[in-house]
Parts: C-alpha cells; sequence; structure tokens
C-alpha cells in the first residue's frame, strides 16, 4: 500500500482515480503552467538557474549535490549538440520512488525536464527507465506522447523559439546502470560500465557531449520551484535541505510506501506517518537511505530529523531517501549476508578491488552466518573493506564496505556471539 503526505510532487494528485497521470488531470492540478509562464513572459535561463539555486534543491538520486549548480555547470553557448538526461534507473534495494513519479505523475516529470532543457539551452532529452519495470516505461511513453500532442514537446514548443524533443529508454535491470556514466554508456547501446572522471558528463557525457543528469524525483520538483518561487520550495524545509522528499519506507511498519514530507521532519514522526512498528514490536535499527548507506541503531535514529545533514551527523546517508526500517526481531548478520550479497552479483567486475573485494566480503559474512566463523573473520572484513572503498572506479565499492562497516560499528557483539558461540543471538528469518 502507498500512503502520501501532501508535498510538491504529489499534491493533489487522486491515486484512487486510474487516469491521476493523464495529461488534462494534470493541467487542471496546476500542471504545465510553470513552462507557459516562462515561455509567456520570456524568463531568461538565468533567471531559472538563479530560482533553482534559490530553492535549495539537492539532488534527490543519493549523492545530494545541489541542482542549480549543476545546472549552472553547463556550457550554454556550446556550439553542438547537447543533451539532459533523467536517471530513472531507480534499482537501489529499498527505493521504489521515481516509479511512482513515472506511473502517477509522470507529466511533473516531463515538465520539469522541459524547463531543464530551457533553462540550459538544450534541444534533446533522455529518461533512462529501469528495465524490471516495463510498465512503468509504457506508461512513460503514453505521457510522452500526450505532452507532444499538446505542444509541450517538440518544434517551437507553445509557439515559441524554443524546441525540445525527449524520448523514453528502458535498461535491462542491472544496478550498476544507476551509475551516470554506466548509464550513458548503456544509452549509447554499450555495456553499462561506469567511465574512469574526469571527464565529467558536463564537459564529456552521451556521444561525448555535454550533458546534464538528474534523478526523477529532482526533475518532479522543478514545476512547483518554479511556478511558486525558489525561495517557497526552501521553506518548506530546512536551510540546505529544501523542500520536500519521498520516502519509500519499507520493512517493520505498519504501512509501508511512498511519504512526501518536508526535509527536517522528525524520524519519530515519519514513524508515526506509517502506523509506527509492525505488531506493536520494538525498533532495532534503521538504514535511513538506501542499502548502501550504513545502518543506525534506533536510539541515534529516534534523535535524527529526516535530512541530509542530520543523517551525515548521525554517520550515515540520507541517500535515495529508502528508509527500512529493522525490528528486535532481525538477526542482524543474516542482514548483510543479503546485502553483501547484492554488491557482489552487481558489481560489473570492471576494477579488481571491487570485483573481488564484494566477494570476498560476501562469502566472509556468509561464514559467519552459517556458524563457521573465526575471530579473525572480522579483522578480516575490516581489512577488506578498506583495500576497497576509495580504490575504485565508481561508488559501488565504497556502497559495498558501508553496510559492513556500519553493521560492525553498532552491532559487532551479534557478530562475535555467533562467531563464539555458532548459534544467533536472532533467530533466523
Ligand atoms: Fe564496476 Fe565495481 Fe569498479 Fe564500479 S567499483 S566500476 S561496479 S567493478
Amino acid at each position: 500500500m502507498t500512503v502520501y503526505a501532501t508535498g510538491v510532487i504529489f499534491d493533489d494528485v487522486n491515486f484512487e482515480d486510474p487516469n491521476c497521470w493523464r495529461i488534462d488531470q494534470y493541467v487542471k492540478r496546476g500542471g504545465y503552467a510553470a513552462l507557459k509562464k516562462i515561455l509567456s513572459e520570456n524568463i531568461t535561463q538565468d533567471e531559472i538557474i538563479a530560482q533553482m539555486k534559490t530553492s535549495g534543491l539537492r539532488g534527490r538520486g543519493g549523492a545530494g549535490f545541489p541542482t542549480g549548480l549543476k545546472w549552472s555547470f553547463m556550457p550554454r553557448s556550446f556550439p553542438g549538440q547537447k543533451y539532459l538526461v533523467c536517471n530513472t534507473d531507480e534499482g537501489e534495494p529499498g527505493t521504489f520512488k521515481d516509479l511512482d513519479i513515472i506511473v502517477s505523475n509522470p507529466h511533473a516529470l516531463i515538465e520539469g525536464m522541459i524547463i531543464g532543457a530551457y533553462a540550459m539551452g538544450i534541444t534533446v532529452g533522455y529518461n533512462y527507465i529501469h528495465g524490471e519495470v516495463f510498465e512503468a516505461y509504457q506508461r512513460f511513453e503514453e505521457a510522452l506522447e500526450e505532452a507532444r500532442k499538446a505542444g509541450f514537446l517538440g518544434d517551437k514548443i507553445l509557439g515559441s523559439e524554443f524546441s525540445f524533443e525527449l524520448h523514453a529508454h528502458h535498461g535491462y535491470g542491472a544496478y550498476i546502470c544507476g551509475e551516470e556514466t554506466a548509464l550513458l554508456e548503456s544509452l549509447e547501446g554499450k555495456k553499462g560500465q561506469p567511465r574512469f572522471k574526469p571527464p565529467f558528463p558536463a564537459s564529456y557525457g552521451l556521444y561525448g557531449k555535454p550533458t546534464t543528469i538528474n534523478n526523477t524525483e529532482t526533475f518532479a520538483s522543478v514545476p512547483y520551484i518554479i511556478r511558486e518561487g525558489g525561495q517557497k520550495f526552501l521553506e518548506l524545509g530546512k536551510p540546505n535541505n529544501g523542500g520536500t522528499k519521498l520516502f519509500s519506507v519499507s520493512g517493520h511498519v505498519n504501512r509501508p510506501g511512498n511519504y512526501e514530507v518536508p526535509l527536517g521532519m522528525p524520524f519519530s514522526e515519519l514513524l508515526e506517518l506509517c502506523g509506527g512498528m509492525r505488531d506493536g514490536k520494538k525498533l532495532k535499527a534503521v538504514i535511513p537511505g538506501g542499502s548502501s548507506s550504513p545502518v543506525l541503531p534506533a536510539d541515534i535514529m529516534m534523535q535524527c530529523t529526516m535530512d541530509y545533514d542530520s543523517i551525515a551527523k548521525a554517520g550515515s546517508m540520507l541517500g535515495s531517501g529508502a528508509v527500512i526500517v529493522m525490528d528486535e526481531t532481525v538477526n542482524m548478520v543474516q542482514a548483510l549476508e543479503r546485502l553483501s550479497y547484492f554488491y557482489f552479483e552487481e558489481s560489473c567486475g570492471q576494477c579488481t578491488p571491487c570485483r573481488e573485494g564484494t566477494g570476498w566480503l560476501y562469502r566472509i559474512v556468509h561464514r559467519i552466518a552459517q556458524g563457521h566463523g573465526v575471530p579473525e573473520d572480522l579483522e578480516l572484513l575490516d581489512s577488506v573493506g578498506n583495500n576497497i572503498a576509495g580504490r575504485t572506479i565508481c561508488a559501488l565499492g565504497d556502497a559495498a564496505v558501508f553496510p559492513v562497516r556500519g553493521m560492525l560499528k553498532h552491532f559487532r557483539s551479534e557478530f562475535e556471539y555467533l562467531i563464539e558461540h555458532k548459534t544467533a543471538l536472532q533467530a533466523w528469518v
């Protein structure tokens, strides 16, 4: 079940209505008003980028980089083709927010991309959609067709001098294609493997041309910012953490789902919105920002607010906003075994520390989980992690290490108990 609080992207969307995603419904909700305003009032590219900077919008895909600043990196006077790309390759375990956007409110994303293209002087864009949600790709194609028919895409949009064409493309489900340069390789029809950086996509992106890549939720927030003003968006959240954020809450809560709430909301309030802990059990731990963010124990998490700075201060990351809630019954060794297997399985194999190291991490945790661990294994996990983190081409190496470090930092005793007694503190589930 999916439940929403009010906010920027899903405000006024009637999820009971199977046609809530259609263009007429979006226009009734105030959709495409921001684009019409830009074109009719000849708002300049600089003014749009200034509003984006004022809004404090930070990339919602995980990195949290300021969007207005990223847009300002695009060389606007570049004489050749430039590209705008949306990253809807949502594959981080625990994250399912972008899927809901393209299924229930795809025109917010389309309008946001058109505005982005206008602001950066781009005429061609792509939305790369995760391959395991093919129906969502089909829905997005239908929405694109509606936008073309209504004159919001194509040549001379709404009679202006501005032209922009937007295409959908689906991947085949590889997690690594969510890494922006792997995504670009895949979009070019090659094997989806990350590129060495620099050069960064702003100077050498799709087909070697300047390219700006943003996440789905990031683009979908843009129409509100242009319609209502960057300041209003900023004030929805807190300084350095402007606006609202979609949190995909899963695990042991009564009402898992996507929640659009102001950044800075106390975690305890978010938990209440989700109906509290399932079966009245006690909260044990939370992975606050997708599977690659370090786990935080209940006492620390209950002191946090849901924003980039608070979660970072507590020793984890807000990431993509995937909040995995674990109750007192969870066996943390088993939980880490599953997480480690995921990164081992999804490593693209291009660089040795990640290709070999993720396998080491998984196999060590697996043997501890099976009751065959030895006391030296915990040091070995530390050592393998130190030889992966910061030594790889892309962030997947780090992403494989963070969950291990988080678990050993906060729940080391469970690993030690299992190694010593060959039986877990918590039963297997
Ligand atoms: Fe591939 Fe892993 Fe290297 Fe990233 S870190 S390029 S996923 S092998």
